[in-house]
């Protein structure tokens, strides 16, 4: 006979995280708040209270949506979640949906599309740059069978943000449904989903909300349910088929469904709250006054932004890294000597770029004046010459510009 007893577990001490600067492409900081809401005490999902959390849940989100679509709520889940929901819901076997691809979630698209047994019909963009609408407008005119456009708002994987309102007008246009990720845009850049004519939309908790990772904001419109309702298929997800979980978030008399992640929905709730309180164009702004002066003080160092003005997210600032500079090596040593978290690059910009995330409650100007004085730091030892100092002071520089233009 074999001996099958398990080797002894050896003593496991508590874990204890260490402090971090979260500068990458998400998750973020958590306000305090948003700490202490998420150790409160735990309640039955249907319990009336609870319930009624949800609601307040629902007007918040709409809030930080800007829509009044009633389907309006949190799904368990991380943000592909609600990219796959979107995708299993709107798409049946058969559909021709059109999809935006300028960095790595667009292409996440495209798998969910073929997955649901539809066909991708893929308007490529260059990495870095928004999406050109009149290539969106090209390839519906080709396929006029398509049904649905997909794209993403904000491409965490570049910095770029894409022109929304102008790619969902002309998908109207062509009756088209849209499905627009906002995963890193909600909470950082303006969200306008009722003027941008969306009609379904999903988010993330962890990026610009700076709530835990693991919950999905989504919203849908009118005719995205319809479609819904109209399907001539099953949705193949138990899981996300909107028909079930409507009875739990959209129904007054709630029933199972599955467990709702309580805890994670009271940090929501709370970082919602803040973000209410604060207001969307000032968060809006804070963002970009951040970005402003880390742009002014990665450029003093000599590192160059990928993604032209124009399109650049205030909440995402990918530069290129510097000839011979050896990039784990330095993003090792920015997290273990400055507790500075910071983006490797994707895919085909692996090695080649950095993504500095100045999302929600990271975005702070202690965040930037730490990460600017860690990199004048390390970078020089890495072999990218540069005089100390200078990244910091053009920082300094920055903020004070926009207090003299504040004060006329
Ligand atoms: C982070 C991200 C996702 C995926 O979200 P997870 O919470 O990691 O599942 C999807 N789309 C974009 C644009 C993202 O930045």
């Amino acid at each position: 006979m074999h001996n099958t007893s398990p080797a002894p577990l050896p003593t496991i001490g508590a874990f204890h995280p260490p402090r971090r600067i979260l500068l990458g492409p998400g998750p973020s900081d958590l306000h305090p708040r948003v700490m202490a809401a998420l150790g409160q005490t735990v309640v039955g999902y249907l319990d009336p209270v609870f319930v009624g959390m949800m609601e307040e849940l629902k007007s918040l989100l709409r809030y930080a949506f800007q829509t009044g679509n009633p389907l309006t709520f949190p799904l368990s889940g991380p943000g592909s979640v609600g990219m796959e929901t979107c995708f299993v819901n709107l798409v049946e076997p058969g559909d021709t949906v059109i999809v935006c691809r300028n960095g790595v979630f667009g292409g996440r698209m495209i798998e969910n599309v073929e997955r649901c047994g539809g066909t991708a019909v893929v308007v490529e963009e260059e990495w870095g740059l928004p999406i050109d609408p009149q290539k969106l407008e090209d390839a519906l005119r080709a396929h006029p069978e398509a049904r649905v456009v997909a794209f993403v708002h904000a491409e965490t994987s570049t910095g770029a943000q894409s022109d929304a309102a102008t790619l969902c007008g002309i998908a109207r246009r062509h009756g088209c449904l849209s499905i627009v990720d906002t995963v890193t845009s909600l909470g950082g850049t303006p969200v306008l989903v009722d003027e941008w004519g969306a009609d379904a939309v999903y988010s993330g908790s962890q990026k610009c909300l700076s709530c835990t990772p693991g919950l999905s904001p989504v919203t849908f419109s009118a005719a995205a349910i319809d479609k819904v309702r109209a399907r001539k298929s099953r949705v193949q997800s138990w899981f996300m088929d909107l028909n079930l979980v409507l009875d739990y978030w959209g129904a007054t008399q709630r029933t199972y469904h599955h467990t709702a992640p309580g805890n994670s929905l009271y940090g929501l709730h709370e970082a919602l709250r803040l973000l209410a309180e604060e207001g969307l164009e000032n968060t809006w702004t804070r963002h970009r006054r951040h970005h402003a002066a880390l742009k002014a003080g990665l450029e003093a160092m000599g590192l160059e932004l990928v993604v032209p003005e124009a399109a650049r997210l205030p909440q995402m600032n990918a530069v290129r890294i510097p000839e011979g500079v050896d990039d784990l090596n330095v993003r090792r040593t920015l997290l273990q000597e400055h507790a500075v978290e910071i983006g490797a690059g994707l895919g085909p910009l692996a090695g080649k770029i950095w993504r500095f995330g100045l999302m929600g409650y990271s975005c702070r100007e202690e965040n930037v004046m730490a990460a600017l004085a860690a990199l004048e730091q390390v970078l020089p030892a890495a072999g990218h010459a540069l005089r100390p100092g200078e990244a910091v002071s053009a920082a300094h520089r920055a903020y004070a510009e926009q207090h003299l233009i504040a004060a006329g």
